[in-house]
């Protein structure tokens, strides 16, 4: 569900940036109507490259897959903040 939340909120910001349009409340509508949130967003704006985040200890499993580029390892302490995706292009989490 934070994960969703996460990138609910990303499309939010990227939406109300739009300089075409005058009114939010009504961009934010249709954007709430519109995203696939089972597909992470970069916030730079694209959709590939990215992968999932793997919080704690690595199993072996977890180490290959770190390997083959399929999931980052993003510590051994998740926090309340901690980013859910990594965006391979960009080098960056969210
Ligand atoms: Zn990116």
């Amino acid at each position: 569900m934070k994960v969703y939340l996460l990138v609910f909120s990303t499309f939010l910001l990227a939406c109300t940036a739009e300089p075409t349009l005058s009114n939010s409340e009504i961009e934010i509508t249709n954007c709430s109507t519109t995203v696939d949130l089972d597909e992470p967003q970069c916030p730079k704006g694209h959709t590939d490259e990215i992968i999932p985040i793997a919080w704690g200890k690595p199993s072996k499993e977890g180490m290959a897959k770190a390997d083959s580029g399929l999931i980052w390892l993003g510590g051994c302490i998740m926090t309340e903040n901690s980013p859910s995706f990594h965006c391979k292009i960009h080098d960056i989490e969210f």
